[in-house]
């Protein structure tokens, strides 16, 4: 017997967990529930790409809701099969992210009429390096299938809805000088000091916090990185240091940019662009995602670092994670998901649909 979709969510969770599927090994899992949702919920077009599962209802909604979880893990850490202790199920995957994966197939299989068109895409190599991610070959490939007005990542969140993200650039600041034998110092000029002026202002830096659709949203600009010295007797002529930017989602990467800049308006220095990615706004206020965040009871907030909710803001979609389990037991030995959770999201999800 396979996969039962209709089973309660956490005996669904459990049967998914003990399907190993470590990225680039998910065809037994995506088998299964392909099969599964052909013979369970006959409402949806069911195809296959690759190793992911995409399925959707052709109901003539209003609206479209993407629901959207990676099939795979990472590799096991001697702790599977899965089993259940005091109130919670431990397991590889079990909060990331079978258990939203679980939710839902699950109301795949028992919404027969749902409020909503349902997207469904179940996808594989997430936790790998994002030019493998399923997600992207299905962009390439099936774009139309990426069609929602909102997108659900089920991934762990705490049985919050975690929106939007923060972008991040990192920017090289490099002083320069002359060198010189450190006992005639004043004939040299010193790179190292100079940077003393870009470390203050980033000791005195007051970072904003901004509020966007309810999400708060924590900026930080950071040294992470010191680099400068020749010998224990040279005058250095070349210092610099690091600094990353974490930016709300309010400002564009040129902007950011063009922030870093100003704040070290004015030091001898020069500023090097390393590395950018744009955040994401969380598109909150659209209809779509509003009736979400009611559904929820107005428990959202920000989502910090890159997530695939990215993937969906570049294509214009609301996207956000709401899914059990707590994203700080993700890819550890002890991964486990309270099964109060499970049911908890199951259920604001059926509100949600119905
Ligand atoms: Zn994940």
């Amino acid at each position: 017997m396979g996969l039962d979709l209709r089973a309660d969510p956490i005996a669904l969770t459990a049967a998914l967990v003990d399907i190993p599927s470590e990225s680039r090994h998910e065809q037994r899992i995506a088998d299964e529930i392909e099969d599964a949702l052909r013979a369970q919920a006959p409402w949806f077009e069911v195809i296959r790409n690759g190793d992911a599962v995409l399925a959707r209802t052709h109901l003539g909604r209003a609206s479209r809701v993407m629901l959207a979880g990676h099939i795979d893990t990472v590799p096991a850490a001697d702790n599977l099969p899965s089993h259940i202790e005091n109130g919670e199920l431990w397991g590889c995957g079990t909060s990331d992210m079978k258990s939203g994966d679980a939710v839902f197939l699950h109301l795949a299989a028992t919404i027969a009429e749902p409020s909503h068109d349902i997207t469904l895409v179940m996808y594989d190599c997430e936790e790998i390096e994002s030019s493998a991610n399923g997600l992207g070959r299905i962009e390439r490939e099936l774009p139309d299938w990426l069609q929602a007005d909102v997108a659900i990542l089920g991934e762990p969140s705490g049985g919050f809805i975690e929106a939007g993200c923060q972008g991040t650039i990192r920017v090289v600041i490099g002083a320069t000088g002359t060198r010189a034998h450190s006992a005639r110092s004043w004939l040299g000029d010193n790179a190292i000091h100079k940077l003393g002026a870009v470390l203050d202002r980033l000791t005195a830096y007051q970072p904003r916090s901004v509020d966007i659709d309810g999400c708060v949203y924590r900026e930080g600009l950071s040294a992470v990185r010191i680099d400068g010295g020749i010998a224990g007797n040279v005058i250095p002529d070349a210092a610099a240091v690091t600094v990353n930017f974490r930016f709300a989602p309010d400002r564009s990467v040129e902007q950011a940019v063009t922030h870093v800049h100003e704040v070290f308006d004015g030091l001898d220095v020069d500023i090097e662009l390393t590395d950018a990615a744009a955040g994401a706004l969380p598109g909150l206020a659209r209809p779509a995602a509003a009736a979400l965040v009611a559904a929820a009871g107005g428990q959202v907030r920000a989502k910090y670092g890159w997530t695939d909710v990215s993937r969906f803001a570049a294509l214009g979609i609301p996207a956000v994670n709401y899914g059990p389990g707590d994203p700080n037991l993700a890819h550890k030995v002890d991964e486990r998901v309270e099964l109060a959770q499970i049911s908890a999201v199951t259920d604001m999800l059926r509100r949600y649909l119905t």
